[in-house]
């Protein structure tokens, strides 16, 4: 007997999948449109609401009249202004600065970061693709430093803010000098997380371990003093990275700078204060209410304290308040 197809077959006009399709493709579309605005919402101006805080008094420093500092520029690379701190402007490139700040003492001289060095061009292809920023090159601070008649060798320790690509690019120019690194640091080298492929591409660093045996310090909870006079002082800042410090460079004439590293890129991290748009935090892996904590201090360090100027690491404008190697700032 055959079957009576309109007993069997359920009532599917043919129509029906395909609404379903364009119903799904719908939803998809107002999901990456809400995305794509709400991650738009986090590029907009917004000013960091920070809590008012104490950072007690001035630390005491006694810098033998003969330190000094010299800016060394090594080049720049480019990155959108709009990445830089949230409201940053969408048409316009920032030239991040790449400088390292030799600091000339009585009992050595210390290199805080090594800006671009002699093998950036290969050290960057070991980057993320999007990571490989346009640069200018400029002069490697070695060369600047041998230019002068100061060998690599007479250089008594580096010490790295942190240690992303673009402040320890030039540690292979200084072979066997002593690189100071704090526990943090240790570990995040050897966990090999992102961040640390150009450092760990460079062989045999003589890492010099150093503790925080010092206590609080303009609102930091401890301190290590590099030459025990208080001219040069470490905090940990582990916001940008576990590892990351501020470096306090205390001079004979009384002028202080607190050197913030990656804290902020631009000044204006520091005056607005803006924090980096959320996109560049996450894709960093930085540690938000760290960040946040340290720019609080140290706003309230430098405004308490008008002798001490802040210098991120890549602002080209706050590095051209010292003077540039060979001529010194003291
Ligand atoms: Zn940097």
């Amino acid at each position: 007997m055959t079957k009576n197809p309109l007993e069997t077959t359920p009532d599917r006009p043919k129509g029906r999948p395909f609404r379903l399709f364009l119903k799904i493709i719908g939803g998809l579309v107002a999901v990456i449109v809400l995305a794509a605005l709400a991650l738009s919402l986090t590029f907009l101006p917004a000013r960091l609401d920070l809590p008012a805080i104490e950072v007690g008094d001035l630390p005491p420093a006694a810098p033998p009249a003969e330190m000094s500092i010299s800016a060394l520029p090594t080049g720049t690379y480019d990155a959108p202004g709009f990445l830089a701190y949230r409201g940053g402007p969408w048409t316009e490139t920032f030239d991040m600065a790449a400088t390292a700040l030799l600091v000339r003492h009585p009992k050595g001289n210390l290199l805080i970061d090594t800006g671009l060095g002699t093998d950036v061009d290969d050290q960057m292809k070991l980057l993320p693709a999007m990571e490989q920023s346009r640069h200018d090159k400029g002069i490697p601070a070695v060369d600047q430093l041998k230019a002068e008649n100061i060998a690599a060798t007479d250089i008594m320790a580096i010490l790295p803010t942190h240690p992303h690509w673009d402040h320890i690019s030039g540690l292979a120019d200084f072979p066997g000098v002593p690189v100071l690194q704090n526990a943090e640091g240790r570990d995040f080298a050897t966990s090999n997380a992102k961040g640390t492929e150009v450092l760990n591409s460079i062989p045999n660093i003589h890492f010099m371990p150093y503790d925080y045996e010092g206590g609080p310090y303009l609102g930091f909870a401890k301190s290590h003093d590099v030459f025990g006079d208080g001219a040069v002082v470490i905090v940990p800042a582990p916001g940008h990275t576990p590892d990351s410090i501020v470096v306090f460079v205390n001079l004979p004439s009384g002028a202080r700078y607190a050197m913030v590293g990656d804290l902020v890129w631009q000044m204006e991290g520091l005056d607005i204060p803006a924090e980096r748009p959320w996109l560049m935090r996450w894709l960093i892996g930085e540690n938000y209410e760290q960040l946040r904590h340290e720019i609080a201090l140290v706003r309230a360090a430098t405004q308490k304290f008008p002798q001490l100027h802040a210098i991120p690491a890549h602002d080209t404008s706050a590095f051209a308040t010292i003077a540039t190697f060979p001529n010194v700032t003291r």
